[in-house]
C-alpha cells in the first residue's frame, strides 16, 4: 500500500515553523504542542517530524530510532503534565482515515487529562 503525504497540511506547517504553537515537549524525532481547540485541561497533540499519514504508515517506513522516540516521548509528555497513569491517568486518541474522521493528515497523538474523561469506546 503506496501513502501520499500533503506536505501542505496544518501540522508539516507547524514542522517548519510557518504556524506558531505551543510546545510542550521536543526531541530529533518528535514534537508535542497543545492543541489550539483543548477539549479538556490537558489536551497534547504529540506528532512525529517525518512526514507520515498515521500509524500504518509510521509503523511500515519510519526507523527504529523514529518509533522508540515518539514512543517514549507519549510517556514522557504524560509525567509532564501530570497525567501519568500511576497517577490521575490520561487517554491517547489517535483518530486514522476516513471512518477515524482524521482531520489532520500527520499522525498524531492526542493526549487528554485534567479532569475525569468518562467512558468512550464507540
Ligand atoms: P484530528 O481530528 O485530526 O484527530 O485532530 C486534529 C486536531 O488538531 C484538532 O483537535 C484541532 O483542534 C487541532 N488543530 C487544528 N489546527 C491546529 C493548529 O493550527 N494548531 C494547533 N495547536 N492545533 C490545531
Amino acid at each position: 500500500m503506496g501513502y501520499t503525504y500533503d506536505p501542505e497540511n496544518i501540522f508539516a506547517r507547524i514542522l517548519r515553523g510557518e504556524i506558531p504553537n505551543s510546545t510542550v515537549y521536543e526531541t530529533e524525532h518528535t514534537l508535542a504542542f497543545r492543541d489550539i481547540n483543548p477539549q479538556a485541561p490537558v489536551h497534547v497533540l504529540v506528532i512525529p517530524k517525518g512526514p507520515y499519514v498515521s500509524y500504518d504508515h509510521f509503523a511500515q517506513e519510519a526507523s527504529e530510532a523514529e518509533i522508540v522516540d515518539f514512543t517514549r516521548a507519549l510517556g514522557k509528555i504524560c509525567e509532564m503534565e501530570g497525567v501519568e497513569a500511576h497517577g490521575p491517568g490520561c487517554r491517547f486518541i489517535s483518530n486514522a482515515g476516513h471512518d477515524g474522521v482524521q482531520e489532520v493528515p500527520h499522525l498524531h497523538v492526542h493526549i487528554l487529562g485534567g479532569r475525569p474523561l468518562g467512558r468512550m469506546l464507540s
